[in-house]
């Protein structure tokens, strides 16, 4: 993995080159005729690139899958009992189409890997095997020891310190008239960038997870705790994956929640439309369910909507269209959050093919987050340079109500503040330094882009643990602030400036 700095100079391609990971080609026939695998694929920037979704039963090029008919593939039952969980099994799914050395490597990654591997048919007939090690797809789901990189000293398990704002188990309190509700902590995959590696999955060989199950006691808790904050109206479902939740589940929590009067507005987060759309198909129980307190409340005057996480174009396929298709005729409104991934979609042109596509397919492209400091996926983070850099980019090349928000969710528990609001930004040593005066007025909040893309100078520097709180403080300072409104929970208060030695 080249982990030379970058953050100046994002891979930006012409308007008529093909970025990285978007073209493939079909090895079957299909009824449907328009298939990004074309071995001429249509150049990105032009008119209509965005439009030209993965058709046909594309799912036949693995080898495990190749007489699965339509039918079987759209079942949301086969989907999940046909996840790969382990290295064997995704040896299987492949037959003879890696060699040993590639499963060897997955291997050794999910030994230091904090989430599990679980990757769902949909997935696994997305990524292009004949080049695993640059695929977009897989670097996303499926951990390899060659690319894994160090730590940054500044990541952490729970780096959005969301536990300290839980006043009850799996409900996060931040902002004063949100709150977000972690149902359960289980997913139809698991990536590898979660945030929640805390608590979502199952536990791994480095992490003991704080499980948040599905169990109505619990809820309760959180209900209570909603019912008794008046300030609450908007209302984050989220987990773990509400793909998971039963229908019954689904209907309890929503109905339950639109019963309370100041509740206005609620999300329900899933990753269902990038990594199993088929859900949105065939699981008519569970699709009922959420449409059902989507009308229910736009009688009762209140917004219900859906939040997923596409973060690469080539996730979106027929099966997708036809799935938003479905939520938007039942006058469901669907709302996109994605992380920004090194070799995934810090790409200008993958970002703009993204969020036209999105909106073809009418999904509203929200936010763009910058990689939150969890461990064990240095290899996947990019610098706040690159995220501004990008952001100049894909600004304008759609409506604005189209062009999502690049975000940083700040460190240490400061809620979302845009990519550019940061009060100091030291491009050598990587610290970007934020306020949210509506979360803390008294606290700041820090960044640190990942070493490995820092400047020799900035690397030399953190190499010394000697230096890191002097590092800190300094960038406080800069920004004309007491290194004293630090989060305590990084115990590094430093009053005075001090040399860099
Ligand atoms: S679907 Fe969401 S909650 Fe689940 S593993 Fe992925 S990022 Fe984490």
């Amino acid at each position: 993995m080249d982990v030379e700095p970058s953050e100046s100079s994002p891979v930006i391609a012409e308007d008529d080159a093909e970025p990285p990971g978007l073209g493939r080609t079909s090895t079957h026939d299909s009824s449907r005729s328009s298939d990004t695998r074309s071995e001429s694929p249509s150049p990105l920037g032009t008119i209509g690139a965005h439009r030209q979704l993965l058709e046909g039963d594309f799912w036949r090029v693995i080898p495990a899958y190749r007489d699965v008919s339509e039918a079987t593939f759209l079942d949301h039952h086969w989907q999940s009992q046909h996840a790969v969980t382990r290295v064997d099994k995704l040896a299987a799914a492949l037959g003879d189409l890696l060699p040993l050395a590639f499963f060897r490597d997955v291997e050794a990654g999910l030994e230091r890997a904090p989430m599990s591997l679980r990757i769902s048919p949909y997935i696994m007939a997305l990524i292009d095997w004949r080049d695993p090690y640059s695929d977009p797809l897989r670097k996303q789901f499926m951990p390899l020891s060659s690319e894994q990189l160090a730590d940054h000293p500044m990541v952490g398990l729970d780096s959005l310190h969301e536990q300290h704002d839980s006043p009850v188990p799996g409900l996060v309190h931040r902002y004063p008239d949100k709150a977000l509700f972690l149902a359960l902590d289980l997913c139809p995959v698991y990536c590898r960038f979660c945030t929640r590696s805390y608590s979502v999955g199952v536990d791994t060989d480095g992490v003991s997870k704080m499980h948040l199950r599905a169990k109505p006691e619990r809820w309760e808790m959180a209900f209570e705790h909603i019912r008794n904050h008046e300030q609450i109206e908007d209302i984050v479902i989220s987990g773990g994956d509400v793909h998971n939740l039963r229908a019954d589940q689904i209907a309890d929590i929503g109905h339950t929640l639109l019963d309370i009067p100041h509740v206005r507005r609620m999300r329900f987060a899933t990753k269902a439309l990038a990594v199993q759309p088929t859900k949105f198909l065939t699981d008519d129980e569970w699709v009922n369910a959420i449409t059902g307190v989507a009308q229910r409340g736009r009688k009762l005057g209140k917004e219900v909507v859906i939040h997923t996480h596409i973060s690469h174009p080539r996730e979106i396929t027929w099966i997708t269209q036809a799935a938003t298709r479905r939520l938007y005729g039942e006058g469901v409104n669907i709302r996109n959050q994605c992380v920004l991934l090194r070799g995934v979609n810090d790409d200008p042109n993958v970002l703009k093919t993204l969020v036209k596509r999105l909106s073809y397919i009418n999904v509203q492209p929200y936010y763009v987050y910058q990689h939150d400091l969890v461990p064990g996926v240095e290899d996947l983070r990019t610098t706040v340079g690159t995220t501004l850099a990008i952001e100049k980019q894909v600004r304008g090349a759609t409506a604005g109500f189209n062009t999502p928000t690049f975000v940083v969710d700040a460190p240490g528990g400061g809620g979302k503040r845009d990519v550019h609001s940061f009060e100091h930004y030291d491009r050598t040593t990587g610290v970007s330094v934020y306020r949210s005066p509506n979360v803390d007025e008294n606290a700041v909040y820090l960044y640190f882009d990942p070493i490995g893309l820092l400047p020799e100078e900035g690397r030399r520097q953190w190499a010394d643990p000697n230096q890191r709180a002097t590092i800190i403080s300094n960038a406080v300072i800069a920004a004309g602030h007491d290194p004293e409104m630090l989060p305590a929970a990084w115990g590094l208060p430093q009053r005075r400036r001090l040399p860099v030695m």
